[in-house]
């Protein structure tokens, strides 16, 4: 039977082309979009000339009400979610001095707790079918943190942290949990980097290049393929950071 995958924030950037990869290979994909609604109904344009079919849904993933909505849609439609994918994420740039209550909230909400309501609201199914495969996108700056993203890094951690508790508790279940940690990767989140600011990172990297959303699709594939991998945070990062 064929696999369900729910994808956050999978309109563009580096959740289009997981969406993208795992329509491929013949996973059904429900990819969750919040503002870019033109990007989303491209990605299902795209899709549907090579007859595959995609749902797009609207949902403001940081908030309950329209998390458990987005995967209450799912189940009544395809029974089951096999596979989920905790991809939506903000950055922010700040002097920790300058964050205030309410970046905490919008970032924290954002890029964590969303990861934990999504993460709540399909474990029901997957812990009564005793399958399912959740991986969240953190990012290096969990693993070593980033000056003037303290809430980002905090954020990023926070998934890594849930990502190793949660594979404990759910492996007896049969559900793998994973982080994949990106490094720079050519997205709109780095648009504000300036050609030498690339350049520089360029020649810090190991593998001497920047990272594209293709590099983190692949990885997730292969993770969702694998069956003994678990409670991994596993550094897609052309080396720039080796801990
Ligand atoms: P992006 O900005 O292109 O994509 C982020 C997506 O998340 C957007 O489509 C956005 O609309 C969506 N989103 C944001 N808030 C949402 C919400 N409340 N509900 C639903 N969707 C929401 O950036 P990207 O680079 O593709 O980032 C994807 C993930 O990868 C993020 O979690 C990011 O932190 C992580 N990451 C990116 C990089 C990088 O260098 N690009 C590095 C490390 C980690």
């Amino acid at each position: 039977m064929e696999k369900i995958a729910i994808i956050t924030g999978a309109s563009r950037g580096i959740g289009r082309e997981i969406a993208k990869q795992l329509a491929k290979n013949n996973i059904k994909i429900i990819a969750n979009y919040n503002q870019s609604e033109q990007e989303a109904i491209q990605l299902k344009q795209e899709l549907e000339k090579e007859n595959i079919i995609i749902d797009i849904i609207k949902a403001d993933v940081s908030k309950r009400e329209e998390a458990k909505k987005l995967v209450q849609f799912v189940l009544k439609k395809y029974k089951k979610v096999d596979i989920l994918i905790n991809n939506a994420g903000i950055s922010e740039y700040k002097m920790f001095l300058e964050e205030t209550d309410e970046d905490w909230k919008r970032v924290i909400h954002t890029n964590l707790y969303s990861a934990f309501i999504m993460s709540q609201e399909v474990l029901p199914n997957m812990i009564h079918l005793k399958d399912g495969c959740i991986i969240n996108i953190s990012s290096i700056w969990g693993m070593v943190g980033a000056s003037l993203e303290v809430l980002y890094s905090i954020s990023k951690a926070g998934l890594d942290g849930m990502t190793k508790a949660l594979a404990k508790e759910l492996g007896p279940s049969n559900i793998r949990v994973n982080s994949i940690a990106p490094g720079l990767i050519n997205t709109d989140m780095n648009a504000d980097l300036t050609k030498d600011e690339l350049e520089q990172l360029k020649k810090e990297t190991p593998l001497g290049k920047i990272g594209t959303p293709k590099d983190i699709a692949k990885c997730v594939e292969w993770l969702i393929s694998d069956t003994f991998t678990t409670g991994q945070v596993i550094s897609v990062n052309g080396g720039w950071v080796i801990t």
